[in-house]
């Protein structure tokens, strides 16, 4: 099980998604939303409607 290499919480498959597309495909350390906002200074907000985004485009990291 993956949890947020900050806070520890608990991931998701979009979370992990999520790092793989801002962070790094390769990254074996993954980040949740909350801690993804904080790094690119945007909003939780923002980082979920990428995840959106790259779902309902039929990117195969998100579910
Ligand atoms: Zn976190």
């Amino acid at each position: 099980m993956n949890t947020c290499v900050i806070c520890g919480r608990v991931l998701t498959q979009n979370e992990i998604g999520a790092t793989k597309k801002l962070v790094n495909r390769n990254s074996t350390e993954f980040l949740c939303v909350s801690c993804l906002a904080d790094k690119f200074g945007v909003t939780e907000e923002k980082i979920n409607e990428m995840i959106e985004k790259y779902r309902k485009s039929g990117c195969t990291l998100f579910v």
